[in-house]
């Protein structure tokens, strides 16, 4: 489904990416972790093409992501991302957030658009706030907003970047159980995240990276009982 070859990135002088490899396969959960300023973001930016890279190859369910406008959007239209800081338009309310991609990109009747929203609203147990602004639902509300939002396209992969790291305590867990959720039905998953109870539940193999760099993966149970790198072993300590 993902395959990311030897991707080496810059910011001007600066090396972010360093031979960067993936390999995810349909419906596989993958969490990412790793130091802050690691890479972590701009890999997963990097697969729906919000962040450009110089050198090697990604590969989207058979698509090589090329720098062509039908293709990025033909890509992006299978693949949802899910931000630190939710962002939904401010001036809309909820359910608008929900109608542009399917109404303005995919062309899809108003109707039609309003039926999928509402069902994935519910879904997201929110339907009740569809016709309130983002400035009125808790942190945790808008999160779960921006997930149904990202469903609305009916992706095929879904990408969240640190998708509780903005949220009071309280309400991480209302979004970790709606990502459960989506997780078995089956999506194909990249999760970065530093909810290591999580990546236990869910992920068939976590990743780590440090400094533009994958060091480590396994799956969950011999990733944390037996970290392999010193790397590994001290974030580890640190996060746990
Ligand atoms: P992570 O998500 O693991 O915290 P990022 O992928 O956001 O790390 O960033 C990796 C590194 O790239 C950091 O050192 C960060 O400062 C740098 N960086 C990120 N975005 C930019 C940018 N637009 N221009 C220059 N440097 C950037
Ligand atoms: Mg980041």
């Amino acid at each position: 489904m993902i395959k990311m070859k030897d991707v080496n990135k810059w910011y001007g002088d600066f090396h972010v990416l360093k031979d960067v490899n993936l390999d995810i396969k349909k419906g596989e959960k993958v969490v990412i972790c790793g130091p802050s300023g690691s890479g972590k973001s701009t890999t997963i930016r990097c697969l729906n093409h919000l962040e450009k890279f110089q050198e090697g190859s990604i590969n989207i369910n058979g698509t090589e992501l090329i720098e062509d406008v039908k293709v990025v959007r033909h890509i992006r239209s299978q693949v949802g991302m899910v931000f630190q800081h939710f962002n939904l338009f401010p001036h809309l309310s909820v359910l608008e957030n929900l109608l542009i991609a399917p109404t303005w990109v995919h062309n899809k009747p108003r109707k039609e658009a309003i039926e999928t929203a509402m069902y994935y609203l519910e879904r997201v147990k929110i339907a009740e706030q569809a016709h309130k602004y983002p400035n009125q639902l808790s942190g945790g509300q808008q999160q779960r907003v921006a997930i149904a939002r990202c469903l609305c396209i009916n992706p095929e992969i879904m990408l969240f970047d640190e998708p509780t790291s903005a949220l009071d305590p309280e309400m991480v867990s209302e979004v970790l159980d709606v990502m459960v959720e989506l997780a078995d039905e089956g999506i194909t998953m990249i999760c970065v995240t530093h909810e290591m109870g999580f990546a236990k539940k869910v992920a068939d193999r976590v990743i780590f990276m440090d400094a533009g760099q994958v060091i480590e993966e396994n799956e969950p149970n011999e990733f944390f009982n037996n970290p392999q790198s010193d790397r590994l072993k001290t974030f580890l300590e640190q996060i746990l």
